[in-house]
């Protein structure tokens, strides 16, 4: 006799896009969770035999899929001074002169809140995994939010020696701050990694101590990296090599390694990203947003050419701004259709792709995430297809996902078999409580920062 499975808590229906091996798509599918896992995928007529006492949800046009990795996103300061910065500074200006100023005025209960609302609206995007990219002053306090909203993450701290900069400190000091960060426990859904600043903002010192740190405590390391020319240049000059150059005589590089950007590499940086097996989180809307080059090098695309590990991230209110990932997706695949002025090697399937399984196996994580398959983490997300944008229905629902939608059709959401979004909106926090609690805490944080927003045009 078949074993009879265990029952299950609730079983979705609709369309179901696996991202398994062989890439189903199951048209009247369902999708069966019991606790945090998933155990039951096929049609729904299998599933429902299969867990006969468990209450069928959602609608049969429904379109479930797993949730989405966003592999870059700072989860403090830029939420509160949001489209704050003007978007016509000349480069590093809207860093050293406007974020940095924010980040060290944060206050706990800030990061605390940036985080809240940052994962809030990834999550209602369909963004259930999110990796911190590690300017956090007060982690303990993101890991709070994070868990206050239902959101998995990967968590870090500000990692940098430099001479003045918020939260910097010697090499031993940064690395001994990390190793008490990954020593606690934040909870189920949080994983702490070792995160550093990276550009030319740390020492070789730091960078050989992080990332044997990492290694020794089996867990991930990210780092800013060549979003400009910026970094080409100071390698350059400081080390007589471009920075994957020397990074790789460091022996830092390897797959436990996810650089951020990657935007200027060179031929022989793109080989030894790919044969080390580091990967490359890209987030095209903040190299669009701040002017640096993307659409002229989009050396993306030749990682992706080449076999080498690709995610795909948001980054920051200020660079970039929706924490949506179908943006992303669909940026990301218009780049590589338009840059090489060929529409025939990638687009929405690959796009999906990264935002979903190879995203998670760009991190670390696809033994947990990133498909719909039995036994892995009940990360789901529901999009409503009976908004304007979605009539008629297509044959290739990834088709008309990644081209013709975005995270506005996301309806229901599910981590680790917990709904935490509902009618597009989060279920475990009142975001309606928290909007004059932000207006407060934004006029606060700009007065301590001692930045002034400037509309360009006048108001009256
Ligand atoms: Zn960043």
């Amino acid at each position: 006799m078949p074993r009879r499975p265990d029952p299950a808590d609730l079983i979705l229906r609709g369309t179901v896009v696996t991202m398994n091996t062989q890439r189903e798509v199951i048209d009247d599918g369902a999708v069966a969770i019991a606790g945090n896992r998933i155990v039951g995928v096929g049609s729904r007529a299998d599933v429902t035999a299969d867990f006969p006492e468990t209450t069928v949800a959602g609608r049969a046009d429904d379109l479930v899929v797993p949730g989405y990795v966003n592999a870059h996103q700072h989860l403090t300061a830029d939420r509160l001074v949001q489209s704050s910065i003007p978007d016509d500074l000349p480069p590093g200006e809207s860093i050293f002169e406007w974020a940095v100023p924010t980040h060290a005025a944060l206050t706990p209960d800030d990061d605390e809140l940036t985080a809240t609302l940052t994962l809030a609206e990834g999550l209602t995007n369909g963004i259930t995994t999110t990796v911190e990219a590690g300017t956090v002053a007060h982690p303990s306090r993101v890991a709070a939010g994070a868990r206050a909203i239902g959101a998995r993450i990967t968590l870090g701290m500000w990692g940098w020696d430099v001479e003045d900069g918020p939260f910097a400190a010697p090499p031993d000091e940064v690395i001994a701050r990390q190793e008490s960060l990954l020593a606690e426990d934040h909870g189920a859904l949080i994983t702490a990694w070792v995160t550093l600043v990276g550009h030319d903002l740390m020492s070789d010192a730091l960078l050989t101590k992080a990332s044997a740190l990492a290694r020794r405590e089996t867990t991930g390391l990210t780092f800013h990296l060549s979003p400009t020319t910026g970094d080409v240049d100071a390698y350059l000059a400081r080390t007589g090599r471009r920075p994957i150059e020397h990074l790789a005589d460091l022996g830092v590089l390897g797959p436990e390694v996810l650089i951020a950007h990657g935007v200027h590499l060179s031929d022989s940086e793109v080989e030894l990203i790919t044969d080390s097996g580091t990967a490359v989180a890209a987030c095209p809307w903040a190299y669009l947003r701040l002017g640096q080059g993307t659409s002229r090098e989009f050396r993306h695309l030749d990682l992706w050419n080449r076999g080498g590990r690709l995610a795909l991230g948001c980054d920051a209110e200020n660079a970039g701004d929706a924490v949506d990932g179908l943006r992303a997706a669909a940026l990301f695949a218009g780049l590589a259709k338009d840059v090489p002025v060929d529409p025939t090697r990638f687009g929405a399937h690959e796009a999906f792709e990264l935002l979903t399984i190879r995203g998670a196996e760009a991190i670390g994580m696809a033994d947990q995430i990133g498909s719909i398959e039995v036994g892995k983490q009940a990360d789901l997300v529901v999009h409503d297809r009976t908004g304007p944008s979605w009539y008629p229905h297509a044959e290739d629902v990834v088709l008309q996902l990644v081209w013709g939608s975005d995270g506005r059709s996301v309806r229901d959401v599910w981590v680790a078999g917990e709904q935490v979004v509902a009618d597009n909106r989060p279920t475990r926090v009142d975001l309606g409580e928290l909007a004059p609690v932000a207006a407060e805490a934004r006029r606060s944080l700009l007065d301590r920062a001692g930045v002034t927003p400037r509309p360009k045009w006048s108001s009256r």
